[in-house]
């Protein structure tokens, strides 16, 4: 199947206010550009110097979305161009985007991503410090807190993914309103189980790519 054949078929499956992000992480200009040119316009990655690079070399009207790990001396290289982060994990984090989304004249659209699987390697505040978090957040003028992103463990357990996602649904719900709207949850394994879960933005990498080396 070729990249514009598996995007409409997963397109096929999302209501309208659902939203795509393609994770091009590790893939080509060429694979990039395959995607755009079949419509795909959201792309995330997970690596500030390949975003960068990415982002210099092709079309400008794409939306790069950061999904991965964070790290605040990197913030000042995506600060001009990102659309969204997906992957705001420290409140460290947050005043250093703030600073350098103030020093470019932006307002920075962010998820706050919460630590929802059993696996310690995965990044993320607690479920208790996200309502902290958000009963400040207005003291930061660059930065627009617009939702919550999470990643279940990875494993064939339906019940288990089900269960985390439950989790975080329940905790969007508390925040939700006109600007706080976004659920970022759910990758090509256990991207319709998150949909279920309220979902409103899922982020798809080997389902659209194919499987990737590493
Ligand atoms: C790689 C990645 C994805 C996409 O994973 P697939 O299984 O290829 O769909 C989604 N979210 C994050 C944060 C990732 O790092």
């Amino acid at each position: 199947m070729s990249i514009a054949e598996r995007i409409k078929k997963i397109k096929d499956k999302l209501s309208h206010d659902i939203k795509l992000v393609a994770v091009s992480k590790n893939r080509t200009l060429d694979e990039i550009l395959d995607a755009y040119k079949n419509g795909q316009v959201i792309f995330g990655e997970n690596k500030v110097q390949e975003l960068v690079n990415k982002y210099k070399k092709l079309p400008k009207d794409i939306e790069w979305h950061m999904i991965g790990h964070l790290q605040t001396n990197k913030v000042k290289e995506i600060a001009p161009f990102i659309s969204l982060i997906h992957s705001v994990d420290s409140e460290k984090l947050i005043k250093e985007i703030n600073k350098r989304a103030g020093q470019n004249n932006r307002k920075i659209n962010c998820l706050l991503q919460v630590h929802i699987a059993e696996e310690k390697n995965k990044y993320g505040f607690n479920i208790s410090q996200v309502e902290e978090i958000v009963s400040k957040i207005n003291t930061y003028q660059n930065i627009q807190v617009i939702g919550l992103m999470g990643m279940a463990t990875y494993t064939d357990d339906k019940q288990k993914i089900n269960m985390e996602f439950d989790k975080l649904k329940k905790l969007y719900e508390k925040f939700k309103n006109n600007h706080f709207n976004t659920l970022s949850m759910g990758m090509s394994n256990d991207y319709l189980l998150a949909i279920k879960n309220q979902s409103n933005m899922i982020r798809v990498g080997s389902a659209i790519f194919g499987q990737r080396n590493n």
